[in-house]
């Protein structure tokens, strides 16, 4: 294991492990449509362990963006908790919710989302610098994380000078620059070609593994849904277990 992996790897004490890193319970979305009411989520439960990688594989429209903008603290549930590392969030105040999200949850959506005035270095930095690092603690995490995903000749590079499977590397970079407990990806390869996507996938995959972290990773494809360790779907408005 490189030097980063041990750095970012979560110290999970054996009692903590009974305890889920994040746990939906009992959660309902209702959205209105007209006169209609979606129901989106109505009693999902979701649990997920220090350590785990789940995949999260249903048809577009079924609902795994809204269960992920929950389990991230972007959305509010209608019913139910989110609990983060057993700590209910609901009625926490939203400077503590943005807390939480800003150094316990990472995510990497379909597109990049980087900021493209600024080189791959600087939107690495951006969110420890956010979080309070001093520029000379965050520039040594920055760099190490750019060279793990493979990205040492690309850090003074803008987005718009990079392909998309680098600047997709450096938006998962930037996701895990706090060292987070959680990762959540909705679609991380779902704008790259079938190989470009199967090189991001492989660092993503070594990047979790290596650092203990739990992931939650939105997608339609089978290969990569394969290589976590469960795979879930929304059914009438529930999580269910594939297999
Ligand atoms: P997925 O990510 O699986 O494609 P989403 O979670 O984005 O699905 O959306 C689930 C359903 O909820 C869709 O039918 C979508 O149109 C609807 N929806 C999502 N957000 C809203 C919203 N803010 N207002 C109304 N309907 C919404």
């Amino acid at each position: 294991m490189s030097d980063l992996g041990v750095e970012l790897e979560v110290e999970v004490q054996e009692e903590a492990q009974e305890i889920p890193i994040l746990f939906l319970h009992d959660v309902e979305r209702h959205y209105s449509q007209g006169d209609a009411t979606l129901n989106i989520l109505n009693g999902a439960e979701l649990a997920l362990w220090a350590g785990q990688s789940v995949a999260l594989v249903a048809p577009s429209g079924a609902g795994k963006s809204t269960l992920l903008h929950l389990a991230g603290l972007l959305e509010h549930p209608d019913h139910g908790e989110v609990y983060i590392d057993g700590k209910a969030t609901a009625i926490l105040p939203d400077a503590e919710r943005t807390r939480i999200r800003r150094n316990e949850i990472g995510f990497v959506y379909q597109s990049h989302h980087l900021l493209p005035e600024f080189t791959a270095l600087e939107n690495v930095l951006m969110p420890q610098l956010i979080r309070g690092l001093s520029r000379g603690e965050a520039k040594t995490r920055a760099v190490e994380l750019l060279d793990y995903l493979g990205l040492k000749g690309r850090l003074n590079h803008r987005p718009a000078e990079m392909s998309g499977g680098e600047q997709q590397r450096v938006a998962i970079a930037r996701a895990v620059a706090n060292a987070p407990r959680i990762l959540l990806a909705d679609e991380p390869t779902g704008n790259l070609d079938v190989k470009t996507a199967d090189h991001v996938f492989a660092a993503f995959t070594q990047l979790v593994r290596a650092s203990g972290l739990a992931t939650i990773i939105a997608t339609h494809n089978m290969d990569i849904a394969a290589r976590m360790d469960r795979r879930v779907t929304i059914r009438d408005g529930l999580v269910v277990e594939l297999d």
